[in-house]
């Protein structure tokens, strides 16, 4: 759309404008101006450029300056949605649809046109939300983790903003409460309102006019999510985020509303004087961190890698792993040797079975943590797990330190050794050769379709399958 058709649309809206304010049909201002009423039509619709002069005689019949005509505004209200609805009909976008344009004329009703834009801006927004292709979804979150990784995944800024919302909430100590976020929303001017029907591809949504924060049900009260939930969507505000231009830059602000929600669930004061404590008693625990101050397992083992480098003096390494072993998220400063694809993208990649990450998966006790010693190519790692389960199937939460940080961890007592030789392909991606010789060409395993967008396709010989994990079933099986 270019800018002059754009104002040419404004322009013949405000000629309508006047003419009607006159009360003249087009055939009586056509009389006037010498020219007849269906090419004056066209000058209302935008779709002739009129003269100066013919411009400078409309101006003097309808009694305006011909710089009142010429404004670059709408006229009025409705105006306003006529011509963001014209410019939204004129679109490729919508051109590509193959849908008639709606012709705007004064009996429509408001409602008809609200109705319509709402659509039109609706599609704007899935279509540029959709831009983004794996491989350019993948780039961005690789940059974005590298970037994090060279300032340790702290973020000074942020912390101070928290800190100072947080205090100025009123909040003291411990677990920061769903009345103080309720407060810290009232100080930034919005209500929180919690609503059955919010939409389906939305975490909360922000009215900016009637300045309400709109979040899911209080399920359960003051539960996490929903504080967290709440801080995010102040952080937007208190960050200054704009519409993002890209998914890169969508991805920065997610990050950085997250880690907003973070800090102030988990205030950098209060985290490293409790921190700093238990590290002194050699009782780092990820546990006792989460439940000082109500957090999920997940927050207080990520808040951990916020603080960890940057205030305790320690290198470390975050995983989020799917029952299957497909890692989510992960994070490392301690040089632990993350499966990548040749782009670097961690997302979707299995990481060693031999890892605690997946070997926890097998432990019987799941209630608490659960501890191993790794040897790697890259040293020697000690990593604490916890796996849970969501509706999407089981998860594992690690956190894990280089041998000589382990002895500040309560868990350093474990005896659970394992050895991990990946990326070496013999270590745990390749079938034992006997194995492999009874089923290769024998198997044929239907690949399950990973709701992750950012899964990696091809692995092994069928994509998105273990062949190793597809034979031992099968070898397993036969001998039933
Ligand atoms: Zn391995």
């Amino acid at each position: 759309m270019s800018t002059r058709a754009a104002d040419l649309i404004t322009l013949g809206l405000r000629i309508r404008h006047f003419r009607a304010e006159r009360g003249f049909t087009l055939d009586q201002l056509g009389e006037q101006v010498g020219m007849a009423g269906s090419q004056l039509s066209l000058i209302e619709n935008g779709r002739r450029s009129p003269k100066l002069s013919t411009l400078q005689d409309i101006a003097t019949a309808v009694d305006v300056e011909l710089t009142d005509l010429l404004k670059n505004e709408a006229p009025n209200t409705r105006a306003a949605l006529e011509i963001e609805l014209e410019r939204a009909q004129r679109n490729p976008l919508y051109g590509a649809l193959g849908l008639p344009r709606v012709k705007m004329t004064k009996g429509m009703p408001m409602a008809a046109l609200e109705s319509l834009l709402g659509l039109h801006r609706e599609l704007a927004r899935r279509a540029s939300e959709a831009i983004a292709t794996p491989e350019e979804a993948r780039r961005a979150n690789t940059e974005l983790r590298e970037r994090m990784r060279e300032q340790d995944n702290f973020m000074p800024d942020i912390e101070q903003l928290a800190e100072d919302r947080v205090r100025a909430s009123g909040h003291v100590s411990g677990a920061l409460t769903h009345r103080e976020v309720s407060v810290m929303a009232e100080q930034l001017g919005f209500n929180l309102i919690y609503v059955n029907d919010l939409p389906g591809s939305t975490r909360s949504v922000t009215d900016l006019v009637n300045h309400r924060i709109y979040l899911p049900p209080a399920s359960i009260p003051g539960g996490h999510g929903l504080r967290s939930m709440a801080l995010q969507a102040m952080g937007h505000r208190l960050l200054g985020h704009e519409r993002p231009g890209s998914y890169a830059e969508f991805l920065w602000q997610r990050l950085q509303i997250n880690y907003f929600a973070a800090a102030c669930l988990m205030p950098q004061a209060a985290s490293v004087a409790f921190l700093s404590h238990a590290k002194r008693e050699r009782e780092l625990s990820v546990e006792d961190f989460r439940d000082a101050f109500g957090v999920t397992h997940e927050a207080a083992a990520l808040r951990l890698t916020n603080l960890a480098t940057s205030h305790l003096d320690m290198p470390l390494h975050f995983l989020r792993v799917t029952g299957d072993g497909a890692l989510q998220k992960g994070y490392e400063n301690d040089d632990l040797p993350l499966p990548a694809d040749v782009t670097g993208s961690i997302e979707g990649q299995f990481v060693c079975k031999q890892w605690s990450a997946r070997s926890a998966f097998t432990h019987t006790n799941r209630t608490t943590e659960f501890y191993q010693y790794t040897d790697t190519p890259a040293g020697t790692f000690w990593c604490a797990t916890q796996t849970g389960a969501t509706d999407a199937g089981e998860f594992s939460i690690s956190v894990g330190v280089p041998f000589v940080q382990a002895k500040w961890f309560r868990g350093r007592e474990t005896t659970q050794r394992a050895v991990s030789r990946c990326p070496d392909e013999s270590c745990c991606r390749r079938p034992a050769s006997e194995v492999s010789s009874r089923w290769a060409g024998k198997a044929w395993p239907s690949a399950r379709l990973h709701a992750h967008v950012l899964s990696p396709l091809p692995s092994g010989t069928f994509p998105g399958v273990d062949d190793t994990e597809v034979y031992e079933f099968l070898e397993a099986h036969a001998a039933e």
